[in-house]
């Protein structure tokens, strides 16, 4: 018997609650959903709120409610990564019986003045258990890993030369983002993940850990990421990005244009309906811009 579930396309868009809809959510939404639509598979949304501290309330129900006016249709139940912690630690465990985890007991003073993002690997030889005061570290090997982005093409990074023994659980006993989403993404049978281009660089410790753990890794499509004119990220700022539900046709055609697609002129007059019927019957991923940062151009509201 064939395994479906294996051979079906499943993507998903994974928006952090940490405060309004911005240009560059909707950028990721857009993009994820029409290359899950065009691929005649599922698309999944996940909360990613595993950082409990950046988190805003009410900012989760406001993304979810932007979505669902601009006609976006999710599969499957939404899941929350504050939910998902048993799964994070039974990941960490499986690290931990490999004997790739150790405590990390610099201080925050300490790692400022090594001048190096780079983490030196002060600690490699600690020994478990120290006390959950601290950070657990994941030790890395001097390999590289490779993959071939869809968009931005083949791509490149030594694990331990270019990242570095990366933080798993940090000392406030959260767990990082790089394990949950690897998690998560396996538990969710994800089999391509279609992101900003500010995860790019991310994206060797995501398979490297997907390697370690005995996932599958998914193919990855990283969008270019809309930037103001500093090249700062489009969606930490206030002002003329925020997404305002009034002018939906207008702003799903400029993200349409920002991925590089060729909405007729007029398009932005048709119903949101049309305009997605438009979106999927045309999308090309192959026009998408491989450029990793760019200034979109936005309509007047
Ligand atoms: N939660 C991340 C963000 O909002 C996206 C992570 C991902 O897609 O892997 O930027
Ligand atoms: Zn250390």
């Amino acid at each position: 018997m064939p395994n479906n579930k294996s051979t079906i396309y499943r993507g998903r868009f994974a928006p952090s609650p940490t405060g309004s809809v911005h240009f560059g959510t909707l950028v990721a939404a857009v993009g994820s959903y029409l290359q899950a639509k065009a691929n005649h598979g599922e698309w999944l949304i996940r909360i990613e709120d595993v950082d409990t501290t950046r988190t805003i309330d009410g900012s989760d129900k406001e993304i979810l409610k932007t979505l669902e006016a601009f006609g976006f249709e999710w599969d499957g139940e939404i899941i929350d990564q504050s939910q998902q912690t048993e799964h994070y630690q039974q990941a960490l465990e499986s690290l931990m019986a490999q004997s790739l985890i150790f405590p990390c007991t610099c201080s925050r003073k300490q790692l400022a003045e090594t001048n190096s993002k780079i983490y030196p690997g002060t600690c490699r030889s600690n020994k478990l258990p120290v006390s959950d005061e601290h950070a657990l570290r994941l030790l890395t090997h001097d390999i590289t890993i490779e993959f071939d982005d869809i968009v931005m093409g083949e791509q490149s990074q030594n694990i331990k030369q270019e990242c570095g023994d990366f933080v798993i659980k940090r000392r406030d006993k959260l767990f990082a983002y790089q394990l949950a989403v690897v998690v998560d993404d396996a538990r969710q049978n994800i089999t391509e993940i279609v992101r900003g281009a500010d995860l790019l660089d991310s994206t060797q410790r995501q398979i490297y850990l997907q390697q370690l753990l005995g996932y599958p890794t998914p193919a990855y499509c990283h969008l270019p990421l809309a930037v103001d004119s500093d090249e700062n990220k489009i969606s930490k700022s206030e002002g003329t990005s925020k997404i305002d539900i009034k002018n939906r046709e207008k702003q799903l055609c400029d993200v349409l244009k920002f991925l590089g697609q060729l909405p007729p002129a007029d398009l932005s007059a048709s119903t949101i309906n049309d305009i997605w019927s438009w979106a999927i019957t045309h999308w090309d991923i192959t026009r998408v811009p491989t450029k990793t940062h760019i200034q979109p151009v936005l309509s007047q509201k």
